[in-house]
């Protein structure tokens, strides 16, 4: 029986890991259950699965939770400071981080600081501070188990090989609903076109990112850290099926790719899982349903955020934060059809101009970085929103 945190247990994530356990009675428990603002959602989990505590992180919300909750033995906390406190508690084995943005950070480093096992879905937590993160892990004995599908399938693909013989790591990237448009077609497109994925059901957040290859971005910088890669070891390729959700070359030349339908449930149950594999119902994938799996080269020049995010991470200090930070704004704005499509990428290029170069960042400078490209992007969105009006 494994005791389970779960982190955001109103996303997309959040939501499937609960069908997870639910399928699998006897063998998770839910400890802690976690949101921000959807609290009815919150609401209803905890009728159905019982935790011993939930944390509201919208203090707006608190008295909502307690007061609809209190004919229950659920302990009902609010903010991020009692969040960081309830993934400490003993009762815990293992927490799944699937809060989305730098607003999972400080809560997966105190759940590393307690000892727990991590599954992580918050890939922004590796982005803003991977090297801060693994090493506290790495002192505190914790592992790390990826629940991103790519992170997942070269997680499985390193299973039983020794990690000196890993030549490099190949993402594979659908390439998201605008794949081969150019940029007269993406100047126009709004929220409601980009968040509509070909292959996967994900958050509005996540969706943006692979609509702007970002997400692809993102989990190179979250491979570096899981991995310990050199940035030239970590290739990117897109692949639309998202059959092969990632693969690991090896110093002989050999291949290995885990491969099966696109469904979060698997990799986010290999996670809180592992080390076993568990049985379940999920569609098998057929190959007379894919005649043709194919391979093509990212488009950096139109998907400029890809680029960006690697340079950032050539650059490395605080620079993969300022992107994250002004990203996460800029997104924000997009779904709101505040900001077009293509800008956003010159707006988190001008922040990273804008924010102070910091090579070896504390925790408190990725918090400052973080404010402080915040505070630009919103300047820059602001000014942009002049000039048209
Ligand atoms: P969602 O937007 O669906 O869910 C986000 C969760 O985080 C919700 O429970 C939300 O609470 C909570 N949350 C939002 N803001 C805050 C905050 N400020 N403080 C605390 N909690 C907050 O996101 P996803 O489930 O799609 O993604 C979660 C993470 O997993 C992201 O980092 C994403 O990149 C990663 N991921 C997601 C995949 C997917 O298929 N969805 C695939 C691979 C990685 P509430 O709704 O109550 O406001
Ligand atoms: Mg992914």
């Amino acid at each position: 029986m494994k005791r389970l945190a779960i982190l955001g247990s109103t996303g997309s994530i959040g939501t499937q890991a609960l069908e997870v356990v639910a399928a699998n009675p006897g063998l998770f428990e839910v400890e802690v259950l976690s949101a921000h603002s959807n609290a009815e959602l919150l609401i209803k989990q905890s009728r159905e699965f019982s935790p011993n505590a939930v944390v509201v992180t919208d203090e707006s919300k608190y008295k909502l939770v307690k007061d609809a909750l209190s004919d229950l033995p659920i302990k009902v906390f609010s903010g991020n400071k009692s969040l960081s406190e309830v993934v400490q508690w003993e009762s815990i084995d293992t927490v799944l981080g699937a809060i989305v943005g730098f607003a999972g950070l400080q809560s997966i480093l105190a759940a590393i600081d307690a000892g727990k096992r991590i599954a992580l879905a918050n890939k922004e937590t590796l982005v803003v501070a991977g090297e801060l993160v693994m090493g506290r892990a790495a002192a505190k004995n914790v592992q790390i188990i990826p629940v991103d599908s790519e992170h997942s399938a070269i997680f499985q693909c390193l299973v039983g090989e020794d990690r000196q013989t890993v030549e490099k790591v190949v993402l594979t990237a659908s390439g998201g609903p605008f794949l081969g448009r150019k940029q007269n077609f993406l100047v126009n497109v709004k929220a409601s076109h980009a968040l509509q994925h070909p292959n996967w059901t994900m958050g509005a957040k996540i969706s943006i990112d692979s609509a702007t290859l970002m997400n692809k971005g993102l989990e190179v910088i979250e491979a570096k850290w899981l991995f310990g890669l050199r940035n030239e070891q970590i290739d990117v390729v897109i692949h639309p099926q998202s059959i092969i959700h990632s693969m690991v070359q090896f110093n002989d030349g050999s291949l290995k790719a885990q491969m099966g339908l696109p469904d979060m449930k698997l990799p986010i149950q290999y996670a809180i899982a592992y080390p076993g594999r568990l049985a379940n119902n999920l569609k098998r994938f057929d190959f007379k349903e894919f005649s043709k799996l194919s391979f093509e080269q990212p488009d950096y020049k139109t998907f400029r955020n890809l680029a960006i995010a690697k340079e950032a991470l050539d650059k490395a200090g605080n620079a993969p934060c300022v992107m994250n930070a002004a990203n996460e704004v800029v997104v924000h704005a997009f779904l709101q059809n505040r900001v077009g499509f293509l800008e956003m990428s010159d707006m988190i290029e001008k922040t990273l101009e804008r924010v102070d170069f910091i090579q070896h960042p504390t925790l408190e400078d990725y918090m400052r970085s973080d404010e402080d490209a915040r505070a630009y992007t919103a300047e820059f969105l602001k000014k942009s929103q002049l000039s048209i009006y």
